[in-house]
């Protein structure tokens, strides 16, 4: 008898999932409540200074309110619209938008997070740089890089996200067996496929993501949910690990309200504008 429910209960589930899941894109933490999105055309200057030095491969410099690319076309980096709820700033954002929340680099005290600095990924700018995996734009730019235990990771080239990597296995390597066990084995790197439950694209989709071992990994949908529906914060990753990652221009998941521990991706311009103090 059981075996006949079976197919009902899993209908129920299949509509059930994505309405639910799709208000899961940013959690609860952060609220609704509108953040202020434009900036003064001084820190503005300022962020895409930095975010035009962060990948020269493809960006020119920028003029007025447009990142102007090598080949010479124009993005506009404003979309007009002066506030966004963080839902909105993850779903839809324009360019500048990756600056709305700070990063804090790994020197400052690692506690529950007041925003998602590096989940803003618009796809004007990362898309047209990695290529859209679902096109087979993003597995031609894949290489290998020697992970710390002798695995072959793929990764992109793109960017030069891969000599980045490579980097950040010396620095690793350097720390000593003790750090192993939260490195190895890595749960992934390139992945073809949207963030859990959204349409949102992962930096694993470009292949410029890479999981530590899952084992010592905190996420924010897996954890015990309090009263109020939002998980605690915790967090096993030591700051030597971070830091060795983030001297190489790459950001930490654990640093989201929307924590994801295990998880960095290649992300220069955030880097660079945290070390500009802001
Ligand atoms: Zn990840």
């Amino acid at each position: 008898m059981l075996q006949r429910r079976w197919p009902l209960l899993l209908c129920l589930l299949a509509l059930a999932a994505p309405s639910a899941l799709a208000q899961e894109a940013v959690s609860a933490r952060l609220g609704s409540r509108p953040i202020p999105t434009a900036m003064p055309a001084g820190r503005r200057d300022l962020l895409l200074d930095k975010l035009v030095a962060a990948y020269p491969d493809f960006l020119a410099g920028h003029a007025g309110d447009a990142l102007v690319w090598r080949d010479g076309t124009k993005t506009p980096v404003f979309d007009g619209r002066p506030a966004k709820t963080p839902a909105q700033l993850v779903e839809t954002p324009d360019i500048e938008d990756v600056f709305a929340w700070r990063y804090p680099l790994a020197d400052q005290p690692i506690t529950t997070p007041a925003g998602d600095p590096g989940r803003v990924r618009p796809a004007a700018l990362f898309t047209r740089m990695y290529g859209d995996c679902h096109a087979g734009q993003v597995t031609r730019n894949l290489v290998k890089v020697r992970w710390v235990d002798g695995t072959m990771l793929p990764f992109t080239r793109v960017n030069g996200a891969d000599q980045a990597l490579a980097a950040v296995v010396k620095d690793l390597a350097a720390l000593g067996p003790a750090y192993r066990q939260y490195l190895t084995p890595s749960a992934g790197t390139y992945n073809c496929r949207a963030i859990a439950g959204t349409a949102l694209t992962s930096m694993h989709a470009y292949g410029a993501a890479i999981d530590l071992n899952v084992r010592y990994s905190a996420y924010w949908e897996w954890s015990d949910k309090a009263a109020h529906g939002l998980a605690t914060y915790k967090n096993q990753i030591p700051a030597a690990i971070i830091q060795a990652f983030e001297r190489h221009g790459f950001i930490w998941g654990g640093r989201w309200a929307d924590f994801d521990t295990m998880h960095f991706e290649y992300r220069p311009e955030i880097i660079a504008v945290a070390r500009a103090g802001g």
